[in-house]
């Protein structure tokens, strides 16, 4: 029987957000799909697998980095479809940069989008929540469980996202609101794709045969462990963090 639920995913216009969308879909769950217009990614091709998959979504233009962008967007859910019952903080940005050149403006603006934006996407989400919804946010091996050279900000982000679930699954279970988070290990995006700021398509191939699983992970395959926290089955799991990525951080390495 379909479902009749409902959820907002920051950062669908690509990967692993895109990937859930289309998670959503087969399993009957109507999303509001979050694009965020300065990057090139295309929504329309998220609504378009996630029709194809026979769901129902609306596109809609969010920038974490505001309180009021967030607001609306998880108020989308409620006007369009009546209700919410999962928020999923997945938006992030990626960005290198060698500690001596991590100047405050480039470390603000990396938390503002992976640390306070996560802060922002959960907190629109929960107050709009009936009870008994579920969040998620998106943290990563980088931070959540490794140091990263060239990339402290976005490390220190994704480990604060650790402690955000943490203390809001405490608050939030008297109202039976879940939150739990979800570590990624090397997932092939438009993120780590990045030669730039990330591994990219030759890095990744290499980082692949090191890890256990003997490649690099699909977008999804994160989603769907999102989608498990998001279910009934994951009905009694809250303030944990679930790591994804094939074995990658559990190898001894001599
Ligand atoms: P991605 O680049 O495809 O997705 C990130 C999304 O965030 C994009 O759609 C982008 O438009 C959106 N975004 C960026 N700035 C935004 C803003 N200000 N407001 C709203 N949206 C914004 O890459 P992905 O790998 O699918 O990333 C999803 C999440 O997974 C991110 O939080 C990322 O840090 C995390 N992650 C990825 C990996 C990996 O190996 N790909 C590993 C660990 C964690």
């Amino acid at each position: 029987m379909p479902s009749s639920e409902v959820a907002i995913i920051t950062g669908a216009a690509s990967g692993i957000g895109r990937a859930l969308a289309k998670h959503y879909a087969h399993r009957g769950v109507r999303s509001v799909i979050g694009t965020f217009p300065g990057d090139p990614h295309d929504p329309e091709e998220t609504l378009r697998l996630v029709e194809e998959a026979g769901g129902i979504a609306v596109i809609h233009e969010v920038d974490v980095r505001t309180t009021e962008s967030v607001d609306a967007f998880a108020e989308r859910a409620l006007t369009e479809f009546g209700r919410l019952d999962y928020a999923v903080a997945n938006a992030g940005i990626l960005r290198n940069s060698p500690l001596n050149e991590l100047s405050d403006d480039l470390w603000n603006d990396m938390l503002n989008v992976d640390l306070t934006g996560v802060l922002r996407t959960l907190r629109a989400g929960s107050q709009r929540m009936h009870d008994g919804g579920a969040l998620v946010a998106v943290s990563s091996i980088a931070g959540g469980v490794y140091g990263w050279e060239e990339h402290a900000h976005y490390a220190a982000a994704k480990a604060g996202v650790l402690g955000l679930v943490r203390s809001v699954a405490v608050e939030l279970g008297p109202r039976g609101i879940r939150a739990n988070a979800v570590i990624p290990g090397l997932i092939e995006t438009p993120q780590s794709l990045d030669p730039v700021n990330s591994l990219g398509p030759e890095g990744l191939k290499r980082a692949g045969k090191d890890i256990p699983w003997g490649r690099v992970g699909t977008p999804q395959e994160v989603a769907d462990v999102i989608g498990f926290l998001t279910s009934h089955a994951a009905r009694y799991v809250t303030g944990q963090s679930l790591i994804v990525d094939g074995g990658l951080t559990v190898k001894m390495r001599a």
